[in-house]
């Protein structure tokens, strides 16, 4: 009997003993496994089983997040109708009322302010037809310039450098199932075994099959215990690592010539770049050995395949986009990419981090990843939305630009739709303060967040459970995720509500949806002929396969794995670029003389704001914490399992204090989250990346002491 038989017959077994089974997918990354809750009354209770389903990408495999993530949709503290907030506290009001509210509110201050005045901030979370009615109803509905999205300080970096490099962004090249193929794989700055555990067999199959796994990483970590070799570079140092690879790849003449004469640009520029630089200087200033920046160079240019992953540990930095486009440079100067197992994947943390940065959430950018200042792009989106050009707004700024908007109260009223930025924003004090400020604060959420608490209007959306929509995973797979109950009490939809708010504004017309699927439809026709082209995918097909973009007609079957022949450059080409040994904005000093890096917890999500809600993800980690190398904390006075203060310029917080001998001895680590006074964005530093604006959240300078017990003077 196979064992997949045997797994059918026990899921069989087990779906029949519960009175309801509900399929859905997991809404906490960019993976998308999918899964069924099944649901039965016991007495006066339910109780709730979560049994995986078997699909191509997760395998039936489901990690601890996915399989308790009904308890926060399940949550008691879910708000289930609109409230208005009345001095310190919130009332509930009608649906009516709400809507009457936010009209006259944004009425009146877009009358006396400008249309600018009022801004908009979605999530990469979000389904892809939320997503794209947010940035319609953003231009459309408000007529403002000013919207974007926490995306922003999630994928920016590495979507910017794919697109200069490739002249198109898509998470991951090729297909997850050609990780196995791989013969050498970089896994840079990404903790796959936490973030995306349910991908991690396929890195150790790799292994099986004889791969040599790198990790680039300045802490250790359930994944680079996996690899063969962890350089621990110093913080932010990575492209300077990376120069030193292409350094000992082109010295020694192992690069893929014919690779790169026929089909990229700029490689005599890179050339002459990486031969003015010095290897023992980048070994001093990375923290990393020559001879280790030399096996991990030979090992990747040698391998008859080859596969680069990054995540925030690289992207989130003051010149993220650079270091990712050195990435980029070792996979074009060795030719690994196009092939069966090899390519490049940014892995991808939100839930729809894909989808939701395709379709128009971002300042500058318009569905099928069109460009807003491109006279055409203009041309072909005004069309579908029924306005004039003159009336699409241009371009806005990024997400950090636009609290800082706020603080400066140029943005007086702000719609949140599916974000936290008071835990998710660096210098979250500022952050904070600009919240402040505004005049007009409406939030949609399914939590009274610590942002939402400080709203004029709090609105009560659907979860993952209820809400039916697409969404593309981190390959650009794009899925349907079917509602799996109705909304509790008066809650509604993402979609729904900002239909309802545009039509309160007089916008109905252009806002008719009655269904996601009628959004979905639209959106197809408006990215057809982008970069990112949905036309070929239809609610229909989704109801049978999961179908690649891009996928420009209705019988296309998709593009799995990309450039297999050219790059989506107007000549086919790739683009090298020359990148400098770039150094952290923020270096540690007499002051604040350590750095900070920031991650994740493989029970927690983003801000917390649903995990913390699940009490077998909260029970696993309930509070936060800083990894300290034992000779630091010595030297800083900490004691193993103290509370410690942590500090930057911009502020501070407390954290229990763990020893960990794998740390660097020169940083220490803290996750991200908890909110207020172990909210560790208070710290973080907030200078952004010149090309794609990510703030450099991963390396700031921080200053640690104990925190006195004043219960023990
Ligand atoms: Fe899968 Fe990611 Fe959810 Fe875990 S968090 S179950 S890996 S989608």
């Amino acid at each position: 009997m196979s064992n997949n038989f045997l797994q059918h017959f026990r899921h069989q077994q087990q779906e029949a003993a519960y009175e309801k089974a509900m399929d859905t997918q997991c809404p906490f990354c960019s993976v998308q496994c999918t899964m069924q809750l099944l649901e039965q009354r016991e007495g006066g209770r339910k109780k709730y089983k979560v049994l995986p389903l078997k699909e191509t990408v997760s395998e039936a495999r489901l990690c601890i997040k996915g399989r308790n993530a009904h308890q926060h949709a399940l949550h008691r503290e879910r708000i289930l109708h609109p409230m208005k907030r009345v001095g310190r506290h919130f009332e509930q009001i009608s649906w009516d009322d709400a809507l009457h509210f936010i009209k006259e509110q944004f009425t009146s201050i877009q009358k006396q302010n400008g249309n600018d005045a009022v801004g908009v901030y979605g999530g990469g979370s979000l389904t892809n037809e939320e997503a794209y009615l947010l940035g319609k109803f953003a231009r459309v509905a408000l007529k403002t310039k000013h919207i974007d999205y926490n995306g922003r300080y999630c994928m920016s970096a590495a979507a910017s450098a794919m697109s200069e490099a490739f002249g198109l962004d898509r998470g991951i090249t090729n297909l997850v199932q050609e990780i196995p193929y791989s013969r050498c794989i970089i896994l840079a700055g990404t903790n796959i075994a936490e973030c995306q555990p349910t991908l991690l067999p396929y890195f150790q199959k790799a292994k099986e099959n004889g791969a040599f796994i790198i990790a680039l990483d300045p802490r250790e970590t359930l994944t680079t215990k996996l690899a063969d070799m962890h350089l621990k570079v110093k913080p932010g140092m990575d492209a300077a690592l990376v120069n030193g690879m292409l350094k000992v790849i082109l010295d020694q003449n192992l690069y893929d010539l014919s690779f790169i004469e026929e089909r990229t640009n700029g490689f005599e520029e890179l050339k002459e770049h990486i031969e003015s630089l010095d290897l023992n200087e980048i070994a001093a200033s990375t923290g990393i050995q020559r001879e280790q920046m030399e096996r991990a160079a030979v090992h990747f240019a040698t391998g008859s395949t080859g596969m680069v992953f990054t995540a925030r540990g690289v992207e989130q930095q003051t010149h993220g986009h650079a270091t990712v486009r050195n990435f980029l440079n070792l996979i074009l100067v060795t030719g690994n990419i196009g092939k069966l197992g090899s390519g490049y994947g940014a892995v991808t943390g939100q839930g729809n981090g894909q989808g939701g940065r395709e379709h128009g959430q971002k300042a500058d950018q318009l569905p099928g990843y069109r460009s807003i200042e491109h006279p055409e792009h203009r041309k072909y989106i005004s069309k579908v939305w029924g306005i004039t050009e003159e009336e699409l707004p241009g371009k806005g700024v990024s997400a950090y630009e636009m609290i800082e908007k706020m603080d400066a109260e140029e943005i007086k009223a702000l719609f949140i739709m599916g974000s936290n930025p008071l835990v998710s924003t660096p210098n979250a004090n500022l952050a904070e303060s600009a919240l402040k400020k505004l005049k007009f604060l409406v939030v949609v959420d399914m939590f009274l967040s610590e942002t939402a608490k400080h709203a004029d209007l709090v609105l009560p959306s659907s979860s993952y459970l209820e809400d039916e929509g697409t969404m593309t995973n981190m390959e650009g797979r794009v899925t349907l995720r079917k509602a799996a109950r109705s909304c509790p009490g008066e809650v509604r939809h993402d979609w729904q509500i900002l239909c309802d708010v545009a039509a309160q504004l007089g916008k109905k017309t252009y806002f008719p949806f009655q269904s996601a699927e009628e959004i979905f439809n639209e959106l197809r026709v408006a990215s057809k002929g982008g970069k990112a082209d949905y036309y070929g995918i239809t609610y229909k097909r989704l109801e049978k396969e999961r179908v690649f973009w891009p996928c420009p007609a209705p019988g296309h079957p998709g593009e799995g794995r990309l450039f297999t022949e050219s790059f989506a450059h107007e000549d086919g080409k790739a683009k090298f670029l020359t990148v400098a040994n770039h150094k952290p904005k923020e270096q540690p000093n007499r002051q604040f003389p350590l750095y900070l890096t920031t991650g994740r917890v493989m029970s927690h999500y983003l801000t917390g704001a649903q995990t913390r809600r699940s009490p077998a993800l909260a029970a696993r980690e309930i509070e936060s914490f800083i990894r300290i190398h034992p000779s630091t904390a010595k030297a800083f006075h900490v004691q193993n399992h103290s509370l410690v203060k942590v500090e930057s310029a911009r502020g501070s917080i407390q954290a229990r204090g763990l020893y960990d001998e794998s740390i660097r001895e020169d940083t220490v680590f803290v996750p991200f989250h908890w909110g207020d006074e172990q909210n560790i964005n208070k710290v973080t530093y907030h200078a952004l990346d010149p090309v794609c604006k990510m703030p450099g959240f991963k390396v700031c300078a921080v200053r640690i002491a104990p925190v006195v017990d004043l219960s023990r003077n």
